[in-house]
């Protein structure tokens, strides 16, 4: 069986805290072995990455920023490769898989303009004979952590701005889909990076305590389940390290009487089931305003609903896949029992889903529930699975005032042709990301991603400017030179002025 290792100064290390399988969710069993590191591990990682930084933060940017061209060419020429391997221990479809990727790509043609992001500020004559400039500084030795859900995007979201701006960086990828973090870590190699600026540490729990606590780690990017971004986020600033940490979600897609209705259940269709509702930026609540809003979309979601296909990651016809594990499994068939015992209407069950030739696959048909409430737990929690529970509202302001109050707040949708309402609604709802008539409002690789309440802890943002400020540090000059056009300043002791 094959063994996935760990990627340090260049090369493929074994060793650590033992192994654990790594499974193929179409299947329902294991196709290869990860090995799990300890401190020991994550100590060699850092102190290759420690080495290699200088010498890598001495690059001018410009030659930084071609090593990113290559490895964006690199990663183009393997995409189909990379996507059946991401789907073989995701479980997303292989279209999705590509996405996965293309969206890490993005992040990865943004830093190539490394040169002209890092670029400072500059005052001419701030006082006589006096100039201000600040420059850009990378931080050293950087460490990302990340989820399962996106084996790709989320580790470029991370180490291509870091990289790019001349931090070392140690990539601590999830343990269930290991093998494309790994991938990556040789393709930058071979783009040129040089070793150890990229080093990637299998593990749980024990890596991660590990990475945050050590002193030459000097920021944690963090993305995954809320109670942990917390405790990440809690543990690496108590010890004064830059953190961002990325929770979990629960997004609401609002309808107003006024949407494009069939547009509306195509999106919020795509955003609720696919990749099995695996999405942080999925959209697992509808909020239909009006009884008559509710009536007429319950109606279409039932229709459309019956006309989607689960199947395997190959299956080019197949809306999506089987959800991670047998564990995750049993956890959303688990909420799906919550919401019938809390009363809420349960219209489509996905339950009990077999595909025929992968009856051990991780597979779950479609559910949908109606008249789901505020106060009901199976609401209040992220399920992460293809579970879409309708919440009827009577208003705008109602439908604003359940996203705004929910614990999550990282994306959130409206649907209506009313521009009006569409502002009002982006102006006054308490969550970080907002798609007017777009689903899944991911933003685009310039601008930055970021949730609030308990999707995000920290205050800098993933990728675009927001990850250019977290991966580096301003140092801010005042220079005066001598002039022989100028006399000496006199001797003071007062707060030095401009005026
Ligand atoms: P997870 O929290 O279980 O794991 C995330 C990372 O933390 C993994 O690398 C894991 O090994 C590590 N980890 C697990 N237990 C730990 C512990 N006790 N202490 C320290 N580290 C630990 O998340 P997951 O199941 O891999 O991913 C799904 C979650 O991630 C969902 O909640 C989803 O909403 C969230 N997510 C959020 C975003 C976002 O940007 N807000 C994006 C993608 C996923």
């Amino acid at each position: 069986m094959r063994t996935i290792l760990h990627f340090i100064d260049g090369v493929p290390v074994d060793g650590g805290a033992g192994r654990q399988p790594v499974f193929d969710p179409n299947l329902g069993r294991p196709q290869a072995e990860v090995v799990l590191g300890d401190p020991a591990t994550v100590a060699a990682a850092v102190a290759s990455a420690r080495a290699a930084q200088p010498a890598w933060a001495a690059l001018n940017p410009q030659r930084r920023a071609r090593v990113m061209f290559e490895f964006k060419r690199l990663i183009e020429a393997e995409i189909d490769e990379l996507a059946r391997l991401l789907a073989s221990e995701h479980g997303k479809v292989v279209s999705d898989a590509k996405g996965d990727i293309q969206r890490g790509l993005d992040v990865v043609e943004f830093v190539c303009g490394a040169p002209h992001l890092l670029k400072g500020e500059h005052t001419v004559g701030a006082g006589p004979g006096i100039d201000v400039y600040s420059m850009r500084q990378p931080l050293g030795v950087c460490a990302g952590i990340t989820p399962f859900n996106f084996p790709a995007m989320i580790p470029l979201w991370m180490l291509a701005p870091a990289i790019a701006v001349g931090n070392a960086f140690v990539l601590k990828p999830s343990e269930r889909d290991p093998s494309v973090p790994v991938r990556l870590a040789e393709l930058l190699l071979e783009a040129g990076a040089p070793k150890g600026v990229l080093n990637v540490v299998q593990g749980d729990k024990t890596v991660v305590d590990a990475l945050v606590d050590h002193p030459d780690v000097k920021a944690v990017s963090f993305v995954g389940s809320s109670d942990i971004a917390q405790y990440v986020y809690a543990r690496g600033a108590a010890a004064g390290k830059r953190m961002q940490c990325m929770g979990g979600a629960k997004n609401h897609g609002v309808v107003m009487p006024d949407a494009d209705l069939d547009q509306a259940v195509n999106d919020i269709l795509g955003a609720a089931y696919g990749s099995a509702g695996e999405r942080c930026m999925a959209l697992p609540v509808v909020v239909p305003v009006g009884e008559r809003t509710a009536t007429a979309l319950r109606d279409r979601l039932v229709d459309a609903i019956s006309g989607l296909r689960v199947g395997v990651s190959t299956d080019p016809e197949a809306h999506y896949g089987p959800v991670v594990s047998a564990a995750h499994k049993a956890r959303v068939e688990s909420y799906i029992q919550m919401g019938v015992d809390e009363g809420a209407e349960l219209v489509v069950d996905g339950r009990g889903f077999r595909l025929q030739g992968h009856e051990e696959g991780y597979f779950l048909g479609p559910t949908l529930f109606d008249r789901v409430t505020p106060q009901m737990r199976s609401y209040q929690e992220e399920i992460f699975g293809p579970v879409l529970q309708i919440v009827r509202a009577e208003s705008l302001q109602e439908a604003v005032g359940l996203a705004s109050r929910h614990a999550y707040g990282n994306g959130v949708a409206i649907f209506t042709c009313d521009g009006d309402a569409a502002r009002e609604f982006a102006t006054d709802v308490e969550v970080g990301m907002v798609g007017v008539n777009v689903p899944i409002p991911v933003p685009v690789s310039y601008h930055s991603f970021g949730g609030w309440k308990r999707s995000g802890f920290g205050d800098l943002n993933q990728y675009g400017m927001d990850g250019i400020r977290f991966y580096t540090r301003t140092k801010t000059v005042t220079q005066r030179w001598p002039t022989s056009q100028r006399p000496a300043a006199d001797q003071s002791f007062v707060i030095p002025t401009m005026a």
